[in-house]
């Protein structure tokens, strides 16, 4: 009697630890091919899943995110970032959809700056000034891309050499991108970069989010929070005048939440000037702490972006430049579908002595960590 009893009570358990492990999902990288680039270059793409199910999918054209997709506050997954459905696409995007920008991330005055003595001229590629590494920036070079689960979390390695000289960079630049896909819904990156000759060297992710779904409306009502007393105003060419300016009692202010559509349209002169938000917040935190850079709320489905950053800026971009480009299933990114908070050192430092620091040198190591973290409110 006791060993029937026994028996089907080992056997339940049995059943009920089967049906468990069937309910969690599965840690996982998994690779496909995503393609070849017009060069005939092969690139992949890597999908990372957490133990909720939640996955975030990269290429490495670009080492861009082109996915990721995380439940709303009734647990319905849904796609947050902007993208394309294929490599073709890509290769055509000038919207940085996804990348990582470098090897200096934002603006750099003429594509000119002097490093102990030396002028060096890069390529121009935005009202004459140096947009997001040039021409070839590496966004639009194929990454060597590793996938693991590290510590229980699905991880994914990317690794790229710039060379000496390219795009009038001067050295031979080593770059690693970790992105790590948390088992608590965060995106974590990790930057890692060392040079043989002095460099200067700003690196960011520049992915568009749209919380209520990629390609179904604008962001203008997406509640925004920066944790910054102070932003760095620009000229009509969006290059840093090199005042820092405060935020109170401007349309920048955003230390309390509020609504991005609420003054975009206002005509203050930097908002004109950037046609809606493209500025650079200095964040109240200690450069080289991860701290929070910023925090974002949409009310129809509830989800929540958190930013944090061991850097010392974040440029809150409003999508003033998207223009209807057809997206992944069909659907179109009209202006303002996604912004982007790219955590970065501030624009132009090159050529902005009182700015924190852009320069690498040979034997020293440039590292960042920035971290997307999702979460649902009621
Ligand atoms: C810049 C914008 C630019 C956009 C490119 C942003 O980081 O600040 O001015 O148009 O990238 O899509």
């Amino acid at each position: 009697m006791r060993s029937i009893f026994s028996r089907s009570l080992a056997f339940s358990l049995c059943l009920a630890s089967a049906l468990l492990v069937q309910a969690v999902p599965r840690v996982g990288v998994e690779r496909q091919p995503f393609g070849k680039t017009a060069e005939g270059v092969a690139v992949d793409a890597y999908t990372l899943t957490n133990t909720r199910g939640a996955k975030v999918k990269i290429i490495t054209y670009g080492a861009r995110v082109v996915s990721i997709e995380v439940p709303d506050r009734e647990g319905k997954p849904g796609d947050v970032i902007l993208g394309y459905d294929d490599i073709q696409a890509y290769e055509k995007d000038s919207s940085y959809l996804g990348v990582i920008a470098g090897r200096y991330a934002n603006r750099i005055a003429k594509g000119r700056f002097s490093l102990d003595g030396v002028e060096y001229t890069l390529a121009t590629n935005n009202n004459g000034n140096h947009l997001h590494g040039g021409v070839r920036g590496f966004d639009k070079v194929v990454w060597t891309g590793k996938g693991a689960v590290v510590g229980g979390a699905a991880q994914l390695k990317l690794t790229y050499l710039s060379k000496d000289k390219e795009e009038g960079y001067p050295g031979n630049l080593k770059v690693t991108v970790v992105y790590t896909w948390t088992n608590r819904n965060e995106l974590k990156m990790v930057y890692n970069a060392t040079t043989d000759k002095p460099t200067v060297v700003n690196l960011t992710n520049h992915a568009y989010f749209n919380l209520a779904g990629a390609g179904v409306g604008d962001i203008l009502n997406h509640e925004l929070r920066i944790y910054a007393l102070s932003f760095t105003p620009t000229d009509e060419t969006s290059i840093p005048t090199g005042e820092l300016r405060s935020v109170m009692g401007t349309p920048l202010d955003f230390t309390t939440a509020t609504v991005i559509g609420k003054r975009i349209e206002d005509k203050y002169e930097q908002l004109v000037s950037g046609m809606g938000y493209d500025h650079n917040f200095v964040l109240n935190k200690t450069a080289g702490k991860l701290g929070l850079a910023a925090e974002v709320f949409e009310l129809t489905k509830g989800r929540v972006l958190r930013v944090l950053t061991t850097e010392p800026g974040v440029q809150f971009y409003s999508g003033n430049f998207l223009n209807g480009a057809t997206g992944k299933g069909g659907l179109v990114y009209p202006r303002r579908s996604g912004f982007c908070l790219e955590a970065q050192h501030f624009p132009d430092s090159p050529n902005k002595p009182e700015f924190p620091t852009t320069v690498l040198r040979p034997g020293g190591r440039y590292t960042q960590t920035t971290i997307y973290q999702f979460s649902v409110r009621k």
